[in-house]
C-alpha cells in the first residue's frame, strides 16, 4: 500500500471568530501561554511526517500571525472572504512548490489540540488508498427538531456524526475539487467539496480533544485544561557586578546615564543576569554562566536580552507558562525608581510578558558592603513558573 510521498498541512487562521467574543483574533490569543495558532502548527511540526505547513491569515494580519509563529519554518498566505476561498489559496501555494505535495491535511486553527493518534489514523487512511479522510464522533445528546419555542420529533442519533478537522486529501484530488467548484452553496468544509466531484469519503475516529474554539467561554474553558495538568515551580537568582568609569549603565535591559557602568563579559546587566538564573533555577536547567560561558568569546559584548530571550525560550519549549517575575536591584547610585517603568515595560517586551506580571523593585544596604561603598551593583530575582507536572519515575 502506497506511504503519502509527501505530507504537507494547511492551517485556516482567517476567520475573524467573531462568536468567540474577545478583542484579539481567537487564533492569536495565548492559550496556556503559547498562541493558540502555534499550538495548532506545532502539533503537525511535532508529529514529524509533515514536509511543508501552510498557514493562512488575514491579509491585515500577516505581522501578527508571524509574530505569533516566532521563527517557525512556515508558508503564510492570505486568506480569502471564505473559508473555500483561503483553503483555495493555501492549495495553490503548495501546488507551486518545487515539489508540491502528494496529500495534504487541512485544519482549523480553532482546535488547537490535535492528538497524534488522529494524524496517524488519517495518514493510515491515505497510505491505505482513500482518497479523503475525515475524523468524527458519534452524537451523544438526545437531538429534537426545533419548532418555534418548543420541541417537535426526536432525531434518530445513530447514523449522525459530528464532523472534526483535520481532514486529510489526496493533493491533486483535493486541488482539482477546489479549481472546478461550482456549487451554489458554499461549502463548510472540504470533505464536502470532494464527495460532490465524486470521492468516497473514509471516516476514521475523531478526538474529544479537538473540540473547537466557539463560542465565548470556551477559550477560558480549554485554559483552565492546561492548567490543571500544570506545577507551581519557583527559581532564585543573584548577580552582581562591578562598577567602573567609562562603561555604560545597563539595568532591566535599559541604558541609564550615570558617572560610572557594571563591568563584565557581556553588558554585565547584573538585573537581566539575576532575572535569567531565576527562570533558570525554576526550570532547573542550570545557570547562566552554563549556557552562556564568559570564556566562549561569542558572549562577548553580548547585550544581556538575548540570554533573557532564550531562558523565556526554555520555558516555552517546556511547555511552561512565567506567571510573575520580581526583581530587586541593590545600589546607593543611580536612583532606580525614574527607571522603574521603562525597565518593566522593556523586560515585557523581551519575555512576551504584560508589565503586570514583572516587578522591579530596589533598595540600598544603608552604605554597608559592596554595593553600600558603591564598588558594584547587586540584584536579585525570583520566577513563579507553571510547568507540566514531571513523570514520576
Ligand atoms: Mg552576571
Amino acid at each position: 500500500m502506497p506511504e503519502p510521498r509527501r505530507l504537507a498541512a494547511i492551517i485556516l487562521a482567517a476567520g475573524a471568530g467573531s462568536r468567540s467574543g474577545g478583542v484579539m483574533p481567537k487564533q492569536l490569543r495565548p492559550l496556556a501561554g503559547k498562541p493558540v495558532i502555534a499550538r495548532a502548527l506545532d502539533a503537525f511540526a511535532d508529529h514529524g511526517a509533515f514536509a511543508d505547513l501552510v498557514v493562512a491569515c488575514p491579509p491585515d494580519a500577516r505581522a501578527a500571525t508571524q509574530a505569533a509563529l516566532g521563527g517557525r519554518a512556515v508558508i503564510i498566505v492570505d486568506g480569502g472572504d471564505t473559508r473555500r476561498a483561503s483553503v483555495r489559496n493555501a492549495l495553490e501555494a503548495l501546488s507551486r512548490l518545487a515539489q508540491p505535495p502528494s496529500h495534504v491535511l487541512i485544519h482549523d486553527s480553532a482546535r488547537p489540540l490535535v492528538p497524534a493518534a488522529v494524524l496517524d489514523r488519517l495518514i493510515g487512511a491515505l497510505a491505505d488508498g482513500a482518497s479523503g479522510a475525515i475524523p468524527v464522533l458519534p452524537v451523544a445528546d438526545t437531538l429534537v427538531l426545533a419548532q418555534d419555542e418548543s420541541a417537535g420529533g426526536i432525531v434518530d442519533r445513530a447514523p449522525l456524526r459530528r464532523v472534526q478537522t483535520p481532514q486529510a486529501f489526496v493533493f491533486d484530488a483535493v486541488l482539482a475539487a477546489h479549481r472546478d467548484w461550482e456549487g451554489a452553496q458554499e461549502p463548510t468544509d472540504d470533505a464536502q467539496m470532494l464527495r460532490a466531484a465524486g470521492h468516497a469519503i473514509r471516516l476514521v475516529e475523531g478526538d474529544a480533544a479537538l473540540e473547537k474554539i466557539t463560542y465565548p467561554g470556551d477559550h477560558e474553558r480549554m485554559e483552565r485544561q492546561f492548567a490543571s495538568a500544570l506545577v507551581s515551580r519557583t527559581g532564585l537568582g543573584f548577580d552582581v557586578h562591578r562598577l567602573v568609569q567609562g562603561e555604560p549603565l545597563w539595568l532591566g535591559g535599559v541604558e541609564i546615564p550615570h558617572s560610572h557602568g557594571l563591568s563584565g563579559h557581556s553588558d554585565a546587566d547584573v538585573a537581566i543576569h539575576a532575572l535569567v538564573d531565576a527562570i533558570l533555577g525554576a526550570l532547573a536547567e542550570g545557570d547562566i554562566g552554563a549556557h552562556f560561558p564568559p570564556s566562549d568569546p561569542k558572549w562577548h559584548k553580548a547585550t544581556s536580552d538575548r540570554f533573557l530571550a532564550f531562558a523565556v525560550e526554555r520555558v516555552a519549549a517546556r511547555g511552561g507558562i512565567i506567571d510573575h517575575v520580581d526583581l530587586t536591584i541593590i545600589c546607593e547610585a543611580p536612583r532606580i525608581g525614574p527607571h522603574r517603568e521603562a525597565m518593566r515595560a522593556r523586560l515585557a517586551t523581551i519575555m512576551g510578558l504584560s508589565p503586570a506580571h514583572i516587578s522591579v523593585k530596589a533598595t540600598t544596604t544603608e552604605r554597608l558592603g559592596l554595593t553600600g561603598r558603591g564598588e558594584g551593583i547587586a540584584a536579585q530575582a525570583i520566577a513563579t513558573l507553571r510547568l507540566p507536572a514531571p513523570a514520576l519515575d
